[in-house]
């Protein structure tokens, strides 16, 4: 989506970019070589389909070779073209360095409707499009890996890691050419909610700092806080989900494709998502009130807005008219560049995509370092961990009996000191100290250094940093 006057997304990400490196002091040859896109590869290959061929136009795009393998969700939207897949690219380099999960930046994307075609065609389509890019490295454990994007899932991905296991018979390695498979197929607990688990645990660890709840004019904590979602796919439905049964956060409103449900008492995420997956959309959804204008709904009163579908969404002709103090861009690049600034002058907090969608790539360097291992994350510690807890537990009861049962321990207690942590927890642990200590690096960047205002630049600032370091001990 863009407005005219506006830039497009690429240079969107580029003035974003250019406006935090600004505050820098890099050699101005290493500032270009970090923010150009390597290499974008076109490919158009034909698959027939219901008795005649039909031609396909995909792209792959590396941002960054600074590590590799190089890592990056692959998209199935009509809208794909190589300005997006390349901005896309160069959001990952940046979102990878932020997080520290050790990859350089890529995207792909296909032209396609997917809603269009039934599964078979799509897996003749999927299968066809990796058979072009593991051809050229472009799917590969080592150099370039692969994720769900908007349009793609678990099952898409499954077809991916078994068309590559097919060309690369000898690979031991193989399963780790792609993350975001299902868990039979080699995949991760935890990954499916990964985006917007993220998005939960960037907000609570926004909430755990007086001075950033303040910048926003805003009090108290998560709890009781109004929220407008856009987009209920994977990553808004699962924020969505967390943020309103965990947090007690009220979910007011939800846009999707066909128009949006407010409802000032709350939304029941679950019982809309079914009604989404039964009726292909939010209309005639009984529990609250249909607008067809959806857009218009992000303009709504809330505490904290998410932009969970698609990228432009919030631009030049309704930055003015948004009310919510808190922005958290669980979408790629929802906010432009210009929008960005008129928020910016207005007070809005935004907690960048680069930073609050980076759940997905995390725990997708899990799930490619399980692969790796060929060993589930807990295996080998759960039940040892179980039973020194157990012996913990037989003491104290000891010695509770010996003092006359004068206190006990709680069954709920016991219950949660004795669970060892399976593969899920680990995840969750992983994923939650992940997205605290980057936010800690941005805030820091944020409160401390007096020319960064906004926690986009205090983000871009840190990435950039360390994307240079790298580059530098190359000797570029
Ligand atoms: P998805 O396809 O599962 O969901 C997208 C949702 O947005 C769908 O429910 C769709 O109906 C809705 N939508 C599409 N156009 C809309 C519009 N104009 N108005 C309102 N709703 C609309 O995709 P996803 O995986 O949830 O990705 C959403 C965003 O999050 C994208 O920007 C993607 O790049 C980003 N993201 C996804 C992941 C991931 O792990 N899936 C990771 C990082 C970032």
């Amino acid at each position: 989506m863009s407005v005219k006057n506006e830039p497009t997304f690429r240079e969107s990400v580029d003035l974003m970019f250019n406006r935090a490196v600004s505050l820098m002091d890099l050699p101005p040859g290493l500032e270009e070589k970090i923010r150009v896109c390597n290499a974008t590869y076109t490919v158009r290959f034909g698959v027939r389909l219901r008795g005649h061929i039909q031609t396909f136009t995909g792209y792959r795009s590396v941002h960054s070779e600074h590590m590799e393998p190089v890592k990056g969700g692959i998209r199935y939207a009509n809208s794909v073209n190589q300005d997006e897949v390349e901005a896309l690219a160069a959001l990952m380099t940046y979102k990878c360095a932020l997080v520290e999960a050790p990859f350089g930046g890529s995207k792909g994307g296909l032209c396609i409707d997917p809603r269009e075609y039934d599964e078979h065609e799509l897996e003749q389509i999927t299968r066809r499009f990796a058979y072009e890019l593991a051809k050229r490295d472009l799917i590969h454990p080592s150099q370039n890996v692969p994720a769900p994007d908007m349009g793609t899932g678990e099952r898409e991905m499954a077809w991916i890691a078994d068309q590559y296991a097919r060309m690369n018979t000898t690979d031991i390695n193989a399963k780790a050419c792609v993350t975001g498979k299902p868990l039979n197929a080699g995949g991760i607990a935890g990954r499916v909610e990964a985006t917007g688990r993220g998005v939960q645990y960037a907000l609570q660890e926004f909430f755990r700092d007086a001075r950033d709840i303040e910048q926003a004019g805003m009090q108290g904590t998560l709890d009781g806080k109004t929220v407008v979602v856009q987009g209920l796919g994977n990553v808004g439905y699962h924020a969505a989900k967390f943020l309103s049964e965990e947090d007690g956060c009220k979910i007011v409103g939800v846009i999707e494709r066909d128009g949006a449900i407010t409802n000032d008492d709350g939304i029941n995420i679950e019982n809309l998502r079914e009604w989404i997956i039964k009726h292909g959309g939010v209309k005639g959804y009984p529990d609250g009130s249909y607008t067809e204008n959806g857009a218009a709904v992000l303009e709504t009163e809330c505490d904290i807005l998410v932009p969970a579908a698609m990228e432009g969404v919030i631009n030049l002709s309704n930055a003015e008219r948004i009310k919510a103090p808190l922005i958290i861009e669980a979408a790629n690049g929802p906010v432009t560049a210009g929008a960005d600034e008129i928020l910016r002058k207005k007070g809005t907090v935004i907690i960048p995509d680069m930073y609050a969608n980076a759940g997905g790539v995390t725990v997708s360097y899990f799930e490619w370092v399980k692969n790796l291992s060929h060993i589930r994350f807990g295996r080998m510690q759960r039940r040892q961990e179980e039973a020194r807890h157990q012996l913990v537990v037989d003491q104290l009861e000891e010695l509770s009996k010996a003092m006359g049962n004068s206190w006990t321990l709680t069954p709920d207690f016991k219950q949660k000191y004795l669970r060892g942590a399976g593969e899920l927890e680990l995840v969750r642990s992983g994923l939650d100290d992940t997205m605290r200590i980057a936010y800690q690096s941005m805030r820091e960047t944020w409160h401390e250094r007096e020319d960064v205002q906004d926690l986009r630049t205090a983000a871009y600032l840190v990435s950039i940093g360390k994307v240079a370091s790298s580059y530098r001990a190359k000797g570029l």
